[in-house]
């Protein structure tokens, strides 16, 4: 039997926003790996290795879908939304990299809804013209470093989408990344607080930038914010699709 190793979008929650590929990679399957919460979703069956782990196990995660599937096994590896963004693509690659001995594995990366995509869907198009998505974790890097992309992205011009916004451990910075935003694109820009989305907890939220509080966002929040020219029509949020308008 031929191992792989498929790296799988789920999606920002719904079971129908799961792509049809993904599906049939998961009922080929023999085990599944991921983070706690991403495997639960998945539905047990006879034969299926489940292998939930914590989510800073990543690279070890990693190396145990590579060493599964050398050993025969079909295994896929599980993220919320896209695999690709800030997930556990770049993570197989980074151990792939490291155990050059498994470089002839046969690899899939199957891509799924990011959460940003989602969430610009529910409000409308806040996403339609350029936009740029950033980490406001400081796991992987500084702060300084968070704090400078934002203020070149916003002097840019770029509308953006945040991930990991405001954690437990951290919960003062989203505080920090709000001043900031004020302060490079002052009071009035719209912001987007899309929680849960497509989960029966969904919740959006919009504001403008002076009335935000750090308090508005969690872990399972996304938020965007708009360019200069993001606007409401009706209930919806926009962002035309020309720089002129
Ligand atoms: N690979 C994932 C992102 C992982 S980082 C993707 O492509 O969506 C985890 C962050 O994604 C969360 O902190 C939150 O900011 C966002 N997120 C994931 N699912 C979400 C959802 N259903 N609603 C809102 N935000 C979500």
């Amino acid at each position: 039997m031929t191992g792989w190793v498929a790296v799988a979008g789920l999606g920002p929650g719904a079971d129908h926003l799961i792509t049809p590929e993904v599906t049939s990679a998961l009922a080929e399957a023999t085990d599944v790996v991921g983070y706690i919460p991403y495997v639960a979703r998945i539905t047990p069956r006879r034969g299926l290795g489940l292998h939930p782990s914590d989510n800073r196990d990543e690279l070890e995660r990693a190396l145990a879908a590579l060493t599964m599937a050398a050993q025969g096994k079909r295994v896929v590896i599980v993220s919320s939304g896209d695999p690709g963004v800030f997930a556990m693509a770049a993570a197989l690659f980074e151990t792939l990299e490291a155990h050059p001995a498994f470089a002839q594995t046969d690899i899939r990366i199957l891509p799924g809804i990011t959460a940003m995509l989602a969430a610009a869907a529910r409000a409308g198009a806040p996403l339609g013209h350029d936009f740029c998505a950033i980490n406001l974790s400081d796991n992987l890097k500084p702060f300084d470093m968070i704090a400078n992309r934002l203020r070149h992205a916003a002097r840019g011009g770029f509308a953006m989408a945040f991930y990991n916004p405001r954690s437990a451990a951290r919960p003062h910075q989203f505080a920090r990344v709000l001043d900031i935003l004020r302060e490079e694109c002052g009071p009035d820009r719209l912001i987007l607080f899309a929680r849960a989305v497509s989960t029966p907890d969904e919740r959006l939220h919009s504001v403008t930038l002076a009335e935000a509080q750090p308090e508005m966002a969690d872990m399972r929040t996304l938020v965007i914010l708009g360019n200069a020219a993001t606007r409401r029509v009706g209930q919806w949020i926009y962002t035309p699709r020309s720089a002129l308008s």
